[in-house]
């Protein structure tokens, strides 16, 4: 099983799950990447993933199965271009000869799901969409901050070796407002050096260690005494005000939006 992260547009990937001659994408905002990897590497495209409805993640769908005759899976509760799959929480196929499940992760959009392989060769991978990214989380546009509070936490809950495949290389600008949220976090400080070499040699920081990110991701360390401690202070929160779990992740999230 080979990963590989295809840039599209300013700073998307696109993943391609590659084993022996066949393939499968997530979120192809764009198709000719897509079609180049394939045509480049002899791939067969045996499905499409998308994890929600944006057009940066489904662009390039109706392109791609026209092109391909891919089936296309896509979340339930979401309007994406069909005709397509819809799969929801629980819900588990095969492809490529592993087990993908479905988890609903709201929060970004309404109806985004992440896709799951806890079997895959070497470690698990998750295709996550724009819901967690290295040192940081997608905005909350359609779901409330408890939908995703509820979705990073299930995402947090998966083995720490899993290979975390988001769908926009921000880490850079994530880590600096990681840094000023936790200054004294070593393991941020060692990552970011890590993220800076790789960058600087044009690499993707991607796929992220689960482990790692709950080492060093702010939105995964809400309850972290440092973390509260920090929105505490940013909103000018009472010392002793009992805060409670949603509130310090909306204002976190609130603090990342305004943050320059
Ligand atoms: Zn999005
Ligand atoms: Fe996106």
């Amino acid at each position: 099983m080979k990963l590989i992260s295809l840039p599209a547009f300013a700073d998307n990937y696109l993943w391609l799950w590659q084993q022996d001659s066949q393939a499968v994408v997530v979120d192809p905002g764009d198709a000719q990447p897509v079609l180049e990897a394939l045509a480049r590497d002899g791939l067969t495209l045996a499905a499409i993933l998308v994890t929600h409805h944006h057009a940066d993640h489904v662009g390039g769908v109706d392109v791609l199965r026209r092109a391909t005759g891919a089936r296309v899976f896509g979340p339930a509760r979401e309007d994406i271009p069909g005709p397509f799959t819809a799969v929801m929480e629980g819900d588990q196929f095969t492809l490529l000869g592993q087990q993908v499940r479905v988890l609903d992760v709201p929060g970004h959009t309404a109806g985004h799901v992440a896709y799951f392989v806890a079997d895959a060769p070497e470690s698990p991978v998750l295709f996550c969409g724009d819901t967690l990214f290295s040192g940081g989380c997608g905005r909350v546009f359609e779901g409330t901050p408890a939908q995703m509070l509820a979705s990073l936490d299930a995402l947090a809950a998966l083995p720490n070796n899993t290979r975390v495949c988001c769908a926009h290389e921000y880490t850079l600008s994530n880590l600096r407002f990681a840094a000023v949220v936790e200054p004294r976090n070593s393991a941020l400080q060692t990552y970011t050096a890590h993220c800076q070499a790789l960058r600087a040699q044009g690499l993707p920081t991607l796929p992220a260690l689960l482990g790692t990110e709950l080492q060093i991701n702010p939105f995964l360390r809400t309850r972290h005494p440092d973390v509260r401690q920090a929105v505490a202070h940013h909103a000018g929160f009472a010392q002793a005000t009992p805060t409670d779990d949603v509130t310090v992740f909306a204002t976190l999230r609130q603090w990342k939006n305004d943050f320059k």
